[in-house]
């Protein structure tokens, strides 16, 4: 029998239709596969019992008739998003053991439409990182890990013990992130834990560990998906969307995702597409932007002839390449460094010890709240909270606050005079580099941390869809993704011109060392 956390989420559904196997079977295979996965860390809660329960729900309906479309379909959660009675901690101490009473818009979408909830995922702390280092679960690994070069590409070495290792296994055995915040989420969906995932993008948290792990991530234009009961971060910038192995996947998710909630006022009320119908549509005659301002000084060149070779296979799908302008680029990581700390200090401070989760208790209220706050969030927390009180503060909100808000204002009208011009999507690389060790980057400095964002937070700022796609490998055998960027409400557009690369770059994926 196929091993069935292998199939695509689209044959899996092919495949429960079809009766070749029952939903309870595929979740056990999953439940199984995460079982042996444990050192990946990508999952912070498994729950077998619900999904084995959801599994049966579906087999019934699917047995019935007249079942949901994503009927029996497994897939892992974002810990960011509240679960009814089952934990939900934004990876943070200071949510403790936060058991919600109510369900997130979009995962009770997901369920809605028959999906079976394997368990929660592991991210960054309050979905602040690039790397998920910042979570109080530890970090999560990527299941992708470097290739030795070969062995006459590297000096002489004496050492034995290495020269050993080179020839046998080929696999460096440094342990890699998937990046982040959603670095449970795309390390589960790249290791087949679940056949989908939910992410949340603020500055990139979807599409930067899509990249990194060799997978799809689509964070759709801000608006499209509900924010409701979906821990905070930077609330005019954060958006759900989905992971996947596949662009079909990934527009499959997307349709029960999205959607208008009346409980969230910037959700918006417009009908949702069939995504899937713009799968295999022609891309002939699109006119696809290249940003000169995204070709960094120093970039990589193997990111640029990735770059250069996904225009190539664009044009040859029909797409017209044109060179494009985005002027105030180079100001986006600044202001958006502003502006995500502002919002995310406000938001933050609901978490006082007596809403939520953990307490510390002291001699008096003031003293609570202090002890509460210092022991419950981590470092990187901490510093977003600081800067983002500090931007805000009487004196300083003019100079850094309302100063970022102007700029966010002009990196958008970049885009719109983009598109004004009839251009289609913009194509862009998703990441600066390939996925780096664990503890490599951001410690003696944050803003190393932050420079993985360069490509990913223009988006957020200008509120448009965005989607990566993985496009190549590295000299060392790791996935490299190019990112589409689409007007907003256009992520048919994306889907489409998405699945063309995905065709040309082939399938992706990772040895599997850890089973
Ligand atoms: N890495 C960015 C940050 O740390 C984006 C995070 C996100 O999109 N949630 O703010």
């Amino acid at each position: 029998m196929t091993d069935l956390t292998s199939l695509t989420l689209a044959d899996a559904r092919e495949g429960l239709t079809q009766k070749s196997f029952t939903a309870l079977e595929l979740t056990d295979a999953h439940l199984a596969a995460m079982e042996k996965a444990r050192v990946l860390n990508a999952y912070v809660l498994e729950t077998p019992e619900q999904a084995r329960a959801q599994a049966r729900a579906a087999d019934a309906t699917i047995a019935k008739g007249g079942a949901g479309p994503l009927a029996g379909i497994p897939l892992g959660i974002k810990d960011l998003f509240a679960t009814t009675g089952v934990r939900a901690t934004a990876c943070s101490k200071i949510l403790g053991n936060f058991i919600p009473q109510y369900e997130s818009t979009v995962t009770s979408q997901l369920w809605r439409d028959g999906a079976v909830m394997l368990g929660k995922l592991n991210c960054d702390e309050f979905a602040m990182g690039s790397s998920n280092e910042t979570s109080a679960f530890g970090p999560v690994i990527n299941p992708w890990r470097r290739h030795y070069q070969a062995v006459d590409a590297r000096p002489p070495d004496a050492d034995n013990a290495k020269v050993g290792r080179i020839e046998f296994p080929e696999l460096d055995d440094a342990k890699l992130v998937p990046g982040g915040s959603s670095g449970g989420s795309a390390s589960a969906v790249a290791a087949n834990l679940c056949l989908g995932a939910t992410g949340t993008d603020t500055g990139g948290s979807i599409r930067q560990p899509a990249a990194f792990t060799g997978i799809v991530g689509i964070k759709p234009t801000y608006g499209r998906c509900s924010r409701w009961g979906i821990v905070a971060f930077a609330s005019s910038l954060d958006q759900a969307g989905p992971f996947a192995r596949t662009v079909r996947d990934t527009a499959i998710l997307m349709r029960s995702m999205a959607g208008h909630d009346p409980k969230d006022t910037t959700s918006v009320d417009r009908p949702v597409p069939d995504y899937e119908a713009a799968i295999g549509k022609s891309v002939k005659g699109m006119k696809i932007g290249i940003p000169k301002e995204y070709r960094l000084d120093g970039m990589s060149g193997e990111i640029d002839k990735l770059w250069a070779q996904g225009a190539d296979w664009l044009k040859a799908a029909g797409a017209e390449l044109v060179e494009v302008s985005l002027p105030h680029t180079k100001y986006a990581l600044p202001a958006y460094y502003v502006v995500a700390p502002a919002e995310a200090s406000s938001n933050l401070a609901r978490y006082d010890g007596v809403r939520y989760g953990a307490r510390v208790n002291g001699r008096n209220i003031v003293e609570m709240y202090e002890n509460t706050r210092a022991e419950g969030f981590g470092p990187e927390v901490r510093r977003r909270i600081m800067i983002g009180t500090y931007v805000l503060s009487a004196g300083y909100y003019d100079a850094y606050y309302l100063r970022a808000q102007k700029v966010r204002t002009l990196i958008k009208k970049d885009f719109e005079d983009v598109f004004a011009k009839g251009v289609h999507a913009i194509l862009t690389p998703a990441t600066p580099s390939a996925a780096f060790g664990i503890g490599e980057k951001g410690k003696a400095d944050p803003i190393e941390m932050y420079l993985n964002d360069i490509f990913t937070v223009t988006v957020n700022m200008a509120g448009l869809p965005g989607i990566a796609v993985p496009a190549g490998m590295d000299g060392q055998g790791l996935p490299l993704g190019l990112q589409l960027i689409g007007r907003p409400f256009d992520e048919e557009t994306l889907f489409s011109l998405g699945e063309v690369m995905e065709q040309s770059a082939g399938s992706f994926s990772a040895k599997k060392w850890w089973a």
